[in-house]
């Protein structure tokens, strides 16, 4: 993988073995050089993009968009009274510009020759370690919390609904100063943190979980170690989000017991939950809390 974690630059369906993979190559390139990005950002981040500060700065949101507008160019705008039109244009000019006409372009074959052959061994140990992962207390406890989570959101739409009545019913009585919009946005946005996190939780804690679990064997002992090191740090950097993911949803599940007393018992649950999962990430992978992750934990903001 290219240290910044990019998976494209290893997969040879975008190193020139199309007409277009050629100028998406180039435009990968260009943001891969490009300074302003935080390296790795994107390994230890929710994914929630729409909410991130940092988007300017991360190579995998800037990328996502370029190749968006690459994929938008199969299926092209066909009214000039419209910016998209003029977008898709000037994409067009720029490969253009950058590799010449279309039709000049030839397929290099390059990376075609590679061939892989199994080994039965490795195989039985990558079977095993998935094996370990899956069964391990973390990642079941993780998987147990999403599913609650789930149900709690599927069966609460009355309730919230009610709550939503309340507010309305509330809203303009004289002397009342409460700020209702303000209540019905933060209620909003903590359903939306917690339907975010539960389903972020199990893969992190599982990529976490793998990290630990990895047995880094290797005739060579200072490969070995490097190896040791890397998945200790992917470890400790999974962790750390899990830990963050834990105590956003912990704190969206406290304000939602004031609105929902009735359903204290089942918050009460997931909390409990949320706190075994983070008492046993502390345990297990120690190094997570003091983690830094790049840009997201350090001292540097997004762009102005
Ligand atoms: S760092 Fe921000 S913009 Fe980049 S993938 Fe993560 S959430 Fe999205």
């Amino acid at each position: 993988m290219h240290p910044d974690g990019c998976i494209f630059f290893l997969s040879r369906k975008w190193r020139g073995c199309d007409l277009r993979g050629r100028a998406v190559a180039a435009m990968i390139a260009g943001v891969m050089n490009d300074e302003r990005f935080v390296s790795g950002i994107f390994n230890y981040c929710d994914y929630w993009c729409e909410r991130c500060a940092f988007t300017q700065r991360c190579r995998n949101y800037v990328m996502g968009r370029e190749l968006e507008r690459e994929a938008r160019g199969k299926d092209p705008v066909d009214d000039a009274t419209r910016a998209s039109f003029w977008d898709q244009l000037a994409d067009q000019l720029r490969e253009t510009t950058v590799f010449g006409r279309a039709g000049n372009w030839v397929d290099d074959g390059a990376g075609d020759d590679y061939d892989y052959e199994p080994d039965p061994e490795l195989e039985v140990r990558e079977r095993e370690h998935r094996r370990a992962v899956k069964d391990h207390p973390l990642t079941t406890l993780a998987h147990t919390y999403m599913k609650k989570a789930h149900k709690w959101l599927e069966s609460s739409d009355v309730d919230l609904k009610a709550v939503a009545k309340e507010l309305l019913d509330a809203a303009g009585r004289p002397f009342d100063e409460t700020d209702y919009e303000e209540e019905a946005r933060r209620i909003g946005e903590m359903i939306e943190v917690i339907a975010w996190h539960h389903t972020l939780l199990p893969p992190k804690i599982g990529r976490a979980v793998s990290s630990m679990l990895e047995r880094d064997e290797h005739e060579d002992p200072e490969l070995a170690k490097i190896l040791a090191e890397s998945h200790q740090y992917d470890a400790n950097g999974s962790g750390k989000l899990a830990l963050v993911s834990i105590q956003r949803s912990a704190a969206a599940w406290v304000e939602m017991r004031k609105h929902l007393p009735h359903r204290e018992d089942e918050i009460i649950e997931m909390l409990a939950i949320l706190s075994r999962l983070q008492r046993g990430i502390l345990e297990a992978i120690p190094g997570a809390k003091s983690f830094v992750r790049p840009g997201l934990d350090e001292k540097d903001g997004p762009l102005p």
